[in-house]
């Protein structure tokens, strides 16, 4: 896409010089696509939540069930809240990093300073899968900014558990590797073809299968979780095979043996 810039300026002679100027506008355009095709998909997105919060705060009005039942639709709203904050999270985050040039503030950081909260967060949201953190002995820390770093392993959790069938044990594990450490997501769900392993990296791709549909979802939270690895020099991957479950891994650049976190440079597999 070029934008032409037509322009007639007065020579020193006297005469009107005409100037034409095209510019190559290509990247803001496919940026402002982008941005309209998130924004319609976020905004349809946000109503599955949201009929499901209200649904479930008609029932609790009505004082209808059991103590057990208004429990069950006080986890449903919670979790449904979770998502609806995850969603938009991920939108505003995905927006921010892709049109502007942000620097990185990273620090050095302990796996289980990361890990733990969410950990937390995950058992208390969704106490039908049952999470276990796997921290070796002896995982170093690693460079990155943990709010960034936060909304990646949130992410890979959401899906571990969208996933999974209830009663799944989903495991949050780090070890050190080389001078790297390896995060990792690993749940007992319905996995993922070795032909999309790659794809579902892609903004707003959602594999096409039976178990998917009954699912909701945008497809921004891999290509957000990889946009934000990338900046760390780092890499996120997946292994799966279906019916096998999947494992999401994310290596960072250790800190162990180092004051400065290296350099930005090239981003990732
Ligand atoms: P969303 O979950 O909102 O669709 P994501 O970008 O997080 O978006 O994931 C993209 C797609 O990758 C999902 O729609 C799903 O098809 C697939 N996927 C992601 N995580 C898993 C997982 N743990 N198990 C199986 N499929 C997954």
């Amino acid at each position: 896409w070029y934008q032409c810039i037509d322009k007639a300026i007065p020579w020193s002679d006297g005469r009107l010089v005409r100037l034409e100027i095209a510019i190559d506008i290509t990247e803001s355009r496919e940026l402002e696509e982008l941005k309209d095709q998130m924004l319609s998909a976020v905004s349809h997105e946000m109503r599955t939540p949201m009929t499901a919060i209200l649904g479930f705060t008609e029932f609790m009005l009505e004082e209808e069930g059991s103590a057990e039942e208004r429990r069950g639709y006080l986890e449903a709203m919670h979790r449904e809240g979770q998502r609806l904050n995850r969603l938009i999270d991920n939108f505003l985050r995905l927006g921010r990093l892709k049109s502007q040039r942000e620097s990185l503030h990273r620090e050095r950081l302990h796996p289980q300073e990361l890990l733990a909260p969410l950990a937390k967060k995950y058992a208390q949201a969704s106490p039908r899968h049952p999470l276990r953190l796997e921290i070796a002995e002896g995982t170093g820390p690693f460079w990155g900014e943990a709010e960034d770093l936060a909304l990646v392993i949130d992410n890979l959790l959401a899906n571990a558990l969208q996933y999974s069938p209830e009663g799944g044990e989903i495991v949050l594990g780090a070890k050190s590797r080389g001078d790297e450490v390896l995060l990792w997501v690993k749940d007992p769900g319905i996995g993922i073809e070795a032909g999309e392993l790659e794809r579902i990296f892609v903004p707003f791709f959602r594999v096409d299968n039976s178990d998917q549909r009954r699912t909701s979802g945008v497809g921004l939270g891999l290509p957000l979780a990889r946009e934000i690895v990338s900046r760390h020099q780092g890499r996120i991957w997946a292994e799966s095979a279906p019916a096998s479950g999947s494992t999401f891994y994310v290596a960072l650049p250790g800190a162990a043996g180092t004051s400065v976190a290296p350099a930005p440079e090239s981003p990732s597999r």
